[in-house]
């Protein structure tokens, strides 16, 4: 569906009614993390109960349909399409974020090792970091990457802890 030439209240519509979706954004040249952000979570739903920390720059929180258990996403608040198009100054950021989130997601869920990716390929994308915990009885290696994903359980007692280390306040 073309959304291009609507305004942002009829694409609301659309998107709450079920008729445009996330890939019609994409295709129409809108950003649905940024669309989201901007129109109370109408693309993504709300996910305040995974959110982990916050501040002017980033956006870290769970995902909700993880890869393992403590599989966290790191989102910038502007736009970039990806991370060669951060300016050095942000990317520093991201990355002296998610070493000190990567440390605390090791400790707090008591995973091996904990992977970091970001792809962000094609038109629409936002840049984002994920971060991936690699478990004591799961191979090394890439296939990490690439393992089934699952709905998200809440664990809540996990989410106050990295919160806390992290010392954001809701
Ligand atoms: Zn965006």
């Amino acid at each position: 569906m073309e959304l291009r030439g609507l305004g942002a209240e009829e694409i609301v519509e659309l998107l709450k009614s079920g008729e445009a979706k996330r890939e019609d954004l994409m295709a129409s040249g809108i950003c649905p993390t940024c669309f989201d952000r901007e129109h109370d979570f109408v693309v993504f739903g709300d996910n305040e109960d995974k959110i982990i920390y916050e501040d002017e720059y980033f956006e870290v929180y769970l995902i909700s349909n993880p890869r393992a258990h403590g599989h966290i996403n790191i989102g910038t608040k502007k736009h970039f399409k990806d991370m060669m198009e951060l300016d050095d100054e942000t990317c520093k950021r991201a990355f002296l974020l998610a070493k000190k989130v990567m440390i605390i997601i090791r400790e707090v869920y008591g995973a091996k090792s904990v992977y970091l990716c970001t792809m962000c390929d094609g038109e629409m994308n936002h840049f984002h970091v994920q971060l991936i915990p690699r478990y004591a009885e799961e191979k090394i290696g890439s296939s990490n990457f690439v393992k089934p994903r699952f709905d998200y359980v809440e664990d809540k007692e996990k989410v106050m802890e990295l919160r806390r280390r992290l010392d954001y306040k809701e």
